[in-house]
């Protein structure tokens, strides 16, 4: 087998299905790849689910959360407020759900705001467990995509804030959101912008390329191209205020 380039890898790369990739760097132990068609760069090998599962239970981004206390809350439902409110007329009496829905903060402020169903799914259990104690007229699930996708079908609006850069497996993700909305439904994304100009010039210094917490990074372009192969259409990127995020609603065709 003859290699593109003395450090190009035969892998299937989860955007553009390209089969080549290059070694982009290592941070914390964790390789990088990126791919030579689209350009997305990637975590490879990617860490297990259960090893994410662990880490999310147990680890530092766990840390603080119980049935009864949530770090920084009045923020995070002030910050979920105002997200929510952007986007009310997705959710209107219509069914909503957060997929990586943490405490609940955005799934209680669109059912306030006129949700007629607001559902949050998450995979750590003391988030949802706060979630449930503190938004008793919503829903909440816990669990892996598979183990909560009996539950994620018939929703008009799905929120997933800063969750795509963490997850296991970026294609079964968005094939979970497309399985839990109507078509003609609507998804809201964020993530962190690798192409971003505040990024720096040796990106792996970045301080959000935090891996085993992120360990995927998309362009406009690359998460446009994700969300099409799975028959979304973009509808427009929201500004970041500044910040070095993309912020993007996408239509199920
Ligand atoms: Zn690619």
């Amino acid at each position: 087998m003859v290699k593109s380039s003395s450090n190009s890898n035969k892998v299937r790369c989860p955007v553009c299905e390209g089969g080549q990739a290059s070694a982009f760097g290592e941070k914390d132990g964790y390789g990088f790849l990126k791919c030579d068609g689209c350009g997305y760069i990637f975590c490879h090998p990617r860490p297990s689910q259960q090893q994410l599962a662990e880490f999310y239970a147990m680890g530092d981004a766990g840390a603080g959360i119980t049935a009864t206390s949530f770090p920084k809350v009045s923020s995070r439902k002030r910050r979920g407020f105002f997200n929510a409110l952007k986007l009310l007329p997705h959710y209107f009496a219509r069914r909503a759900l957060d997929v990586g829905c943490g405490g609940g903060f955005v799934v209680g402020a669109m059912k306030m705001l006129g949700a007629r169903e607001a559902h949050g799914i998450d995979i750590n259990p003391n988030a949802t467990n706060y979630a449930k104690e503190h938004y008793p007229n919503c829903y909440f699930h816990t669990g892996s995509f598979d183990e909560v996708k009996e539950i994620a079908s018939g929703f008009d609006f799905i929120y997933s804030s800063e969750v795509i850069e963490h997850v296991e497996d970026v294609e079964q993700y968005v094939g979970f959101l497309k399985g839990a909305l109507k078509p003609g439904g609507v998804v809201f994304l964020t993530t962190p912008d690798i192409e971003s100009d505040q990024v720096p010039e040796d990106k792996i210094s970045w301080n959000t390329f935090s891996p085993p917490q992120h360990i995927q990074f998309f362009s406009e372009k690359t998460l446009t191209m994700l969300m099409r192969r799975f028959g979304f259409s973009p509808i427009r990127r929201a500004s970041d205020r500044g910040g070095a995020g993309i912020k993007m609603l996408f239509r199920l065709d």
